[in-house]
């Protein structure tokens, strides 16, 4: 069959995986990141955010490719929530889950609609098959696109997969809820062979894929600092350690080898999900750290020579005036190299969704208006807080940093557009799973 693979704005590694596998069951594959091209009567979208179901464009090209006659299958982590997709744009088909062993029974079956893994629309309402196991991470090189040295993710010209699954269990991310909480890791001679591959493609730089990287080969549970060491040096041998990055780390997960070999074979940055300075807000997102163990990680850091970047949550339904005053106090006493911030988003299936689903709008800081020092701004309590962090990032990062009218504006913008789009998803949530 003549396939065409597209995940909306970046070549996400799941499209590309996806692309190398339908390639190897012998059909011809074209990939792409945006639905301006020529495509072929099938089409696999990868789909990696809520946000994406409410596209008009997704919604649009799906309609038009159907009514010519094609056929449209959705995967990617969307597919944890088959029946907002198929609501809200009307596939032919959502592969539900990990689709390694899903999507080739599909096409090899020309669509069939027994199998396992899938969900669809038939005269009786939206079906749902029964959900398969966790999918092999053992496969053949991935789809990547000619001009994957354009693409720039955090630097980054694609992350790339190490290990599956996650120990954590904090209640906002899908992570350990799509791939489980035990780790599966990938063989290093298959790693090393993509990394090669991805080289010849003409890839600058490649990091170690999100979650947290120095979980590798801890598929025991018992966290193994050789196989991370060892992971990375090897990468860096091919690739240049300035071209490698292994970012996303949990601030639990860190050890003295661990960050010398961050520091010796990669760009030397470490990226922790930090989310809160309130010990009782990290309780309540099950994120199994303290404010302590974040301080004393980028500490850690800093004795080995690093740089530091934290990502921070704001809007959390219990978070409080109190709360969010004590993350503003870590930022401002850390000193972080760079900080992200974003405003809570409830992805469907997980625990912040069901928090979401039962707090009244009136009480939840997404929705409620800010009447404090930002209230000409007209802003949300959830918009004003990400406002207010991004600005007091900026002014403690190391370095002297001016905030000027147009980094003022710009962070201003942003927070409006996040908060704009957790009010989209959250509303969606509401008409799919809500009480209200
Ligand atoms: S540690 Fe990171 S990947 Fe793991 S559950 Fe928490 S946020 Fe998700």
């Amino acid at each position: 069959m003549k396939v065409s693979v597209i995940s909306p704005e970046i070549y996400t590694y799941g499209a590309m995986l996806i692309g190398g596998i339908l390639r190897d069951s012998g059909h011809e594959v074209k990939i792409a990141n945006n639905f301006a091209g020529d495509t072929e009567d099938i089409v696999l979208i990868s789909l990696y955010s809520t946000q994406h179901l409410l596209s008009p464009e997704i919604r649009e090209f799906i309609r038009n490719k159907r009514s010519q006659g094609g056929t449209v299958v959705i995967g990617g982590p969307v597919s944890a929530y088959p029946e907002m997709v198929i609501g809200e744009l009307e596939p032919d088909f959502v592969v539900i889950g990990e689709g390694e062993e899903t999507v080739p029974e599909l096409f090899s079956t020309g669509f069939s609609k027994d199998i396992a893994g899938i969900a669809f629309m038939d005269d009786s309402g939206i079906v749902v098959r029964p959900k398969r196991g966790q999918a092999s991470v053992d496969r053949g090189l991935p789809l990547i696109p000619d001009d994957i040295s354009a693409q720039s993710i955090r630097g980054a010209s694609a992350y790339i997969e190490t290990h599956r699954g996650c120990t954590g269990a904090c209640t906002f991310c899908q992570v350990p809820r799509f791939f489980g909480r035990n780790i599966r890791s990938r063989n290093l001679d298959d790693i090393l062979a993509e990394v090669r591959e991805f080289k010849r493609m003409g890839a600058t730089r490649l990091s170690v894929s999100g979650g947290t990287g120095s979980l590798y080969m801890a598929d025991d549970g018992k966290f193994n600092e050789d196989a991370f060491v060892g992971l990375l040096k090897e990468m860096a041998a091919i690739m240049g350690p300035n071209n490698i990055s292994s970012p996303d780390i949990r601030v639990d997960c860190i050890s003295e080898r661990v960050l010398d070999a961050i520091r010796d074979y990669s760009i030397g940055w470490v990226f922790f999900g930090i989310e809160s300075g309130s010990d009782r807000i990290l309780r309540d997102m099950g994120k199994g750290a303290t404010v302590q163990a974040a301080s004393d990680a980028v500490f850690a850091c800093r004795d080995h020579g690093l740089k530091v970047a934290g990502s921070f949550i704001v809007g959390h339904p219990k978070e409080t005036e109190e709360d969010f005053e004590l993350t503003r106090d870590f930022i401002t006493g850390h000193s972080l190299d760079d900080a992200f911030v974003s405003v809570a988003e409830p992805i469907p299936m997980t625990p912040l969704a069901d928090l979401v689903l039962k707090t009244p709008r009136s009480e939840n800081p997404v929705y409620t208006p800010h009447n404090g020092e930002y209230k000409s701004l007209k802003l949300t309590e959830a918009e004003a807080r990400s406002f207010d962090l991004q600005m007091h990032a900026d002014m403690f990062k190391p370095g002297l940093h001016v905030v000027t009218d147009e980094v003022f504006n710009a962070y201003l913008a942003g927070v409006r557009k996040d908060g704009e789009e957790v009010r989209a998803a959250t509303e969606l949530l509401f008409r799919y799973y809500g009480h209200e």
